[in-house]
């Protein structure tokens, strides 16, 4: 997966400027206030890495969906301060990211300065891969490094027009690197990394199903709960009263097509397991009406919204055989107490499973949400920085941030 990309140890920055693409897209509160700052914490490794070579840094990242409008509320200066504290160094602002004034900036930093330029999506054009906005930023660096995993899925301006004007100049960071890294710890793993269990969750199976149709190829057990659980239930002649379902057609076509070849090709490997029973409930915010039910058999008016105990041991158990575990997305409402205890049994037993040595692999603002809920988060070997990256990713896709980094690709 990383052949012909050349990485940030193939460069030294001495007198180089560098034009980091990070992904500085952080949750934040209703205050402004970062709750999660792994993004952030992350890409350090890579800044230090230039700066020590007395090289400069000039930054570039979106924020959050200003659509094409510069505006306050996205503005990236709020991360001035934790750059600083952490960089333990003063770093430079400027309130754009393309232009005159901008390139004057860049041509008055020293050797190990840092410099963050504003959001990207400041201009519509970062969304719609121009060749102009390309050309402009182009200007900023001498050498581009991509280490922006959480947004290399976007086929924007920063990540696939820019690189390619960078020729050989161009590579990944080290937080790109171990992202990739760790993914093939999957994708070409060694007999001795076995057995490799992926437990996939969350609502709707249509964003995740080709990953069900790709993971079928090289893990030895998948774990399918939450809302995703329920188009299989269903296509195996079980009743699953009212519990979520997606219902849009072309969704349902598409579903209906990739689960047949799925569960055909699962006949041969006994691969794939599902839930066995679920907490059910007919009134959402009230514990005495729920009760536990066989996935098979749940009631008219009655929803699944958690898994029951026996899945919750069966899951369980393959988790503490395998020697490498991805998890991406919750097997119930776990944001409500009345259905957080699948999900968080999970997150325990992957982290106790990596305690005793085995790798495991988490993303998902979701599931990171449910290992911190229960204090687990430090015991993971890797949160992934992407969402939507990691699951493409799973899908086998070349991700289109990696694939212009390609060498000789242009
Ligand atoms: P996704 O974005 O597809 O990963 O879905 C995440 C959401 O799935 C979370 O907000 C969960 O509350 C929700 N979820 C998980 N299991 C279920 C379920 N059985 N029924 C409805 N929603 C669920």
């Amino acid at each position: 997966m990383i052949k012909n990309i050349k990485t940030i140890s193939d460069f030294n920055f001495k007198n180089k400027t560098a034009l980091l693409r990070t992904d500085f897209n952080v949750p934040v509160n209703k205050y402004h206030k970062i709750t999660d700052d792994t993004r952030i914490q992350y890409s350090i490794p890579t800044i230090q890495k230039i700066i020590s070579e007395k090289g400069k840094v000039v930054i570039i990242s979106h924020f959050g969906r200003p659509k094409g409008f510069p505006s306050k509320t996205y503005s990236l200066k709020f991360l001035i301060p934790i750059l600083s504290k952490i960089l333990k160094l003063s770093v430079k602002f400027f309130e754009n990211c393309i232009g005159k004034n901008v390139e004057k900036k860049v041509n008055e930093l020293e050797n190990g300065d840092v410099l963050l330029l504003e959001n990207l999506r400041f201009y519509k054009e970062e969304e719609e891969e121009n060749e102009n906005f390309a050309f402009e930023l182009s200007k900023l660096g001498d050498i581009y490094v991509n280490d922006a995993f959480g947004a290399s899925h976007r086929s924007h301006t920063s990540i696939t027009v820019l690189p390619k004007l960078f020729q050989e100049k161009k590579c990944i960071g080290f937080l790109m690197q171990k992202e990739i890294q760790f993914l093939n710890k999957f994708f070409l793993s060694k007999k001795e990394n076995r057995p490799i269990t992926i437990l996939l969750g969350g609502a709707k199976i249509s964003s995740k199903i080709e990953i069900i149709e790709n993971i079928i190829n090289f893990a030895d057990h998948i774990l399918i709960g939450g809302g995703m659980s329920y188009p299989f239930i269903l296509k195996k002649g079980g009743r699953i009263g009212n519990s979520l379902i997606e219902k849009e057609k072309n969704k349902m076509i598409k579903i209906e097509k990739i689960l047949t070849k799925i569960i055909n090709k699962c006949q041969k490997k006994n691969i794939l397991h599902l839930p066995k029973d679920v907490i059910i409930t007919n009134s959402f915010n009230n514990t005495k009406t729920t009760k536990i039910s066989s996935i098979y058999s749940i009631p008219d008016g009655w929803t699944g919204l958690d898994i029951g105990p026996s899945s919750i041991k069966y899951f369980c158990d393959f988790i503490e055989q395998s020697k490498t575990i991805l998890w991406n997305g919750p097997v119930g409402v776990f944001e409500n107490p009345n259905f957080s205890l699948g999900t968080i049994s999970i997150a325990e037993k992957i982290a106790k499973t990596t305690e005793k040595g085995a790798f495991s692999l988490v993303g998902g603002g979701d599931s990171i949400a449910a290992l911190k809920m229960g204090g687990y988060d430090k015991k993971i070997s890797y949160l992934s920085t992407g969402g939507g990256a990691l699951l493409e990713s799973l899908k086998k896709k070349v991700l289109p941030g990696i694939k212009s980094l390609i060498l000789n690709n242009n």
